[in-house]
């Protein structure tokens, strides 16, 4: 058995282009791309390249990778067109939370208005 996580995670996957996404945008340590079933009009998922199972698994130093998925969140909300109406930035985490994908992902929705609080 592999003991590597990454060579079946569907999003290391992703990042490596051995499977087919909709790249938004991407740098050396980010990748932003449009979710395979969209929950809005914008539903961008914005992934650090270095598999991080979940929050609950991200390591300590992992500061400023973390800050820089929310910056590329932002430049998603910006490219789809929703940074002037709204939208939201959620990091599903662990079983209560529904998180299906354990490879850290942060969900930019937008271009509708959206429901508070969540279901
Ligand atoms: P989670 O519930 O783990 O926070 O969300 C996982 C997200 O990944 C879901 O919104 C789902 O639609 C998306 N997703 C699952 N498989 C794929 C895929 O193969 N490609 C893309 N682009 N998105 C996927
Ligand atoms: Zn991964």
């Amino acid at each position: 058995m592999s003991l590597d996580k990454t060579a079946d995670c569907l999003f290391c996957r992703i990042a490596r282009k051995e499977v087919p996404a909709k790249v938004l945008f991407e740098d050396d340590r980010v990748l932003a791309f449009e979710d395979i079933r969209p929950q809005a009009p914008a539903h961008v998922l914005v992934i650090p390249k270095a598999h991080i199972a979940s929050l609950e698994d991200a390591p300590a130093g992992s500061e400023e990778l973390l800050g820089a998925c929310l910056v590329a969140a932002r430049r998603a909300a910006r490219e789809k067109g929703v940074d002037a109406t709204g939208y939201r930035v959620v990091l599903n985490t662990g079983p209560d939370s529904g998180q299906v994908v354990f490879h850290v992902h942060f969900h930019v929705l937008g271009g509708r208005r959206l429901g508070w609080p969540p279901g």
